[in-house]
Parts: structure tokens; sequence; C-alpha cells
């Protein structure tokens, strides 16, 4: 249930809701919204009797939260969610591409394709120095060493780093480094990471299971918003379905019911989706058109020579042919918001 205060309603009239909130055995969750405050009813069991609230001073409305998820929920939150890291703003009008190579491998390999995806436009630099691979004996990334690379990057490009983190034991470790933390498909539902994300001040991009509902993947999100961190990115990036002809399937319908859904921004990752560079820049297109709010895309300086994911990571001139088609469609239906 979400009680709804007055515009002009003070910070002792929402305290005192909070308070007859929890006398009840709930917990409040204040959220500030753009005219009003909103007042999260959480754990109750059953529906919660609203007359208790519509009689105190300052609340205009009861209404009922009809979702499982309730945090994540445009019903709690009407408002598009923005995170700002640095100078970069993703959500809320703007579409923010975050690109770079699958793998951390090396200072030089992770300098050179630095410089040359924010050449190319890019806002935000990936890079995976803890990587989750299928196979024990493929590389696993260079851990530490890899983090150090990255922050090296962000020193000499400016450009903020997200990295992937795999499980609690090195949660903190990336955290030091990283400027956006990253859940990965395998770890959607390893809820003590998520809870351990929820307790975290730095924003954490979520993807989307390899078989994940949509309801299974907002609950996800819910744990790490329920957990007192609302700075969550969801990123759609490929589900596991009967086809050949790409890795996975880009499931692009997951955009507008994100959006519809949730508050949260939604970003999507051709890469992982096609397994293939020959679909990421088409793929990368409807995404724009779809209405996702960013990209995530693998560039390597010398796929040829990559450690891991080479075939579906794209030529540095393809990334600018990339970033030059995604604007072109992203302005056709942007309503004066920046790129
Ligand atoms: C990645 O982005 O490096 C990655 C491993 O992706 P996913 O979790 O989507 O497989
Ligand atoms: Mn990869």
């Amino acid at each position: 249930m979400l009680i709804v205060m007055e515009n002009t309603a003070t910070e002792e009239q929402v305290e005192k809701v909070v308070r007859a909130v929890k006398a009840r055995g709930y917990q409040a969750r204040p959220i500030p919204g753009g005219e009003r405050v909103s007042i999260g009813v959480l754990y109750n069991k059953g529906a919660v009797d609203a007359s208790a609230f519509l009689g105190l001073a300052g609340v205009k409305d009861v209404v009922p939260v009809t979702r499982p998820y309730k945090l994540v929920s445009r019903e709690v939150q009407p408002e598009d969610t923005y995170i700002q890291v640095g100078d970069v703003r993703i959500g809320n009008g703007h579409f923010t591409v975050m690109a770079g190579p699958c793998a951390v491998e090396s200072e030089e390999q992770t300098l050179e394709t630095a410089r040359l995806v924010k050449k190319a436009g890019a806002q935000i630099f990936r890079g995976g120095a803890f990587k989750p691979r299928t196979s024990p004996y493929s590389f696993q990334g260079l851990g530490e060493l890899g983090l150090k690379i990255l922050a090296r990057v962000r020193e000499e490009t400016g450009m903020p780093i997200i990295t992937e983190v795999m499980d609690d034991n090195t949660f903190d470790l990336v955290a030091a480094y990283a400027d956006i933390i990253q859940i990965g498909t395998r770890n959607m539902q390893n809820f003590s990471l998520l809870k351990r994300a929820g307790r975290s001040a730095k924003p954490v991009f979520l993807k989307r299971g390899l078989a994940a509902t949509i309801d299974e993947w907002l609950m996800a999100a819910e744990y790490i918003l329920e957990g007192g961190n609302s700075q969550v990115m969801l990123c759609e990036r490929g589900v596991r379905t009967f086809v050949h002809h790409s890795r996975n399937t880009l499931d692009l319908s997951a955009v507008p019911v994100i959006r519809k859904e949730s508050h949260l921004p939604i970003i999507i990752d051709p890469s992982h989706a096609a397994g293939r560079r020959d679909q990421v820049i088409p793929l990368s297109r409807a995404a724009a058109a779809v209405g996702a709010q960013g990209l995530m895309v693998e560039v390597h300086c010398k796929p040829d020579e990559a450690l891991s994911d080479g075939a579906q990571s794209l030529y540095p001139n393809q990334f600018e042919e990339l970033m030059r088609q995604v604007k072109a469609i992203y302005n056709v239906h942007a309503t004066g918001n920046d790129f």
C-alpha cells in the first residue's frame, strides 16, 4: 500500500505517518517524488486498513499497490529514476552508451580500447576483471589487477567504470574501484549478493537472468531497493531460446513492459544477446527505437585476439558506425532530450 502525502505536508506530518505505520507492525519507506512524498507500506501480510491513515494530517490518499514488487514499481514512484555517475546521467530522457571489452586483458588492450570508444562517443567504460565463464579452463579475468587497470582508464579518459561483481567475498574490493557495479545474468537470483548490493552506496546494473521472467527480474531489483539502494538500472541481454542463429534472443518487448511497470532505467546489451558482431548494430538501432535508455556494447581494439567474447566484440570502426546510426534513430523519437 502507498500513502500519498499532500504536496504541502510537513516533515513532522510525514514522520507521524511513518510512526503510525510502524505502530501497526509494518515497515514504512518514505519515497520523495517531484511534487510530494509518498510512504510505501511494506511487510504487510494481507490488506492494510486504509482508514487508519486517511484521517492523519497531511495525508492526501491511500492507494493499494497491486504488484508483488513494490519499490521498483511505477505504482509507488510514477516519475522515472535517473542515476548520476560523475558527469553522466542515466535514465530520465538520456541515452547512455557503455562500451569496452568483455574482459580487461592487459593495460595496453584496455587503454587502447578505451581511447577508441571514448572518441566514438561512449560515456561509460565497461570491462570485466572477474569473469563468470562457462568453462573453468577459460580466462577468468585479471581480478584486482584488472580493477587497477580500470582505475587507470578512468583517470586517463575521465569515463566512469562499470565492472562485474561475482560474489559477496569480492564485493567490497570491486565496489572500491567501480563507479557502477554490474550483477551478471548468472547472478540475478543470487540473493545474498542482491542484499549486499542493497547496502552499497554505488549504483547497480542488474542484468536479466538467462531464463528469468520480468516479474522475477523486478523482484530481484526489489531486493536491492528494499536493502536501501535505490540507484538500480536494469539490463536486458537476451534470454535462452531454441534458436541457433544467435547466442540468445534479445527480448526487446521487455523494454515497453519495464518502462510501464517500473521507474528504473532500462539498458540493452545487444552483444551478449547476439553472440556475433553482425547483429549488434541492427539490434542497437532497435533498442534506441523501442525506448531503451542506453546500450552496453562489447568493443575490442583487436577482437580477433580477444581472450573472451571476441566473436561478438565490435571493431572500433564498427562502434563508430553504431554510434552514428543509433543517434539518428534515437533522435527520431526523442523529444528535446540529449544523447
Ligand atoms: C558481461 O557483461 O561481461 C557478462 C558476463 O554478461 P552476462 O552476465 O549478460 O552474460
Ligand atoms: Mn562478454
